[in-house]
């Protein structure tokens, strides 16, 4: 019989321990403030920005929400983050992703100061990971070692195998599971016998984009299976890069999607908000 990890249910854990920790915090004086950004009105990104706001809400975290016009420029924007860079009441900045296509990405996601850059996307706190210094680590792959650790599942000696080498998901997964002390191996597009490889794997983790890629011929007997992958079918079902049904009666853990990886987010970037 193997476990499906609960993300709902390690996700709630997490932002009540914050929730616990920000209203000690609050009775000290102190208090901790998210600025999020949006650019434009994507209806998914509205969603992602309300369910930020909402957990911050939840756990005590104040928000500041800068709801700004498709029409902004970069100049603009990253005017915006300077000044909160400044502002001594703001510890965390996050730029909704996508912006709209006028808008370099690279170029806001940098103007971000190191220390207020809790997606963990900039170069140095990419950097402080890769050489083991403390900084802010990507949320994704920050909540699947929580989801490892917390389900009582070692990292320590096992052979890892992380399939996809995204800068956001795969190359600081690796880095945390290498931080664990975990053998890791990373596999992405140009792969050769790319089976053999997560056949080898004591802890798989999929996070390629492609629906239901992963069958049960990738998978060792008895492996822990994490599934990264989001994908809504054409009848609005969410599906997940593994294909649950015929993975799961051969690993010995298992994330479903929905209810795996997903919650996880939210929940490590209010950890990261909390730092
Ligand atoms: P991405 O940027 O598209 O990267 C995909 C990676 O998979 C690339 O490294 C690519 O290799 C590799 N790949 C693609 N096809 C492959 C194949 N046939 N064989 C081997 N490797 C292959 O995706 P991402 O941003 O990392 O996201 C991956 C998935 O996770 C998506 O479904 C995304 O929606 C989901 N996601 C979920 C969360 C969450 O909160 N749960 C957060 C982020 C992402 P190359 O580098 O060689 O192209």
């Amino acid at each position: 019989m193997y476990l499906v990890i609960d993300g709902k249910k390690i996700s709630q854990e997490i932002k009540d321990e914050l929730k616990e920790k920000a209203a000690a915090m609050k009775a000290q004086g102190e208090e901790r403030c998210l600025a999020v950004i949006q650019v434009g009105s994507d209806p998914a990104s509205t969603v992602y920005v309300n369910n930020k706001k909402k957990a911050c809400t939840y756990i005590g975290i104040n928000s500041l929400a800068y709801e700004l016009p498709e029409e902004t420029t970069e100049e603009e924007l990253i005017g915006i983050i300077g000044e909160l860079n400044e502002r001594a009441d703001v510890n965390g900045i996050l730029v909704q992703l996508p912006l709209p296509k006028h808008i370099n990405e690279e170029r806001v996601l940098l103007a971000i100061a190191p220390e207020k850059d809790v997606d963990g996307f900039h170069p140095v706190n990419v950097g402080n990971l890769s050489i083991g210094r403390p900084g802010y680590v990507s949320c994704t792959p920050a909540g699947v070692i929580q989801l490892l650790k917390r389900s009582g599942i070692e990292i320590e000696g096992k052979e890892c195998v992380v399939l996809g080498r995204s800068n956001i998901v795969g190359k600081p997964m690796a880095m945390l599971l290498l931080r664990e002390n975990g053998t890791v191996t990373v596999c992405h597009s140009r792969t050769k016998n790319l089976k053999e490889i997560t056949r080898r794997a004591d802890i798989l983790v999929v996070a390629i984009g492609k629906p239901k890629f992963v069958d049960e011929s990738y998978v060792k007997e008895g492996a822990v299976v994490i599934d990264v992958g989001i994908h809504r079918n054409e009848n609005n079902k969410l599906c997940g890069d593994v294909d649950f049904e015929r993975v799961a009666p051969h690993t010995s853990a298992i994330t479903p999607v929905p209810g795996g990886v997903g919650p996880m987010t939210i929940a490590m970037l209010m950890s990261n908000c909390m730092q």
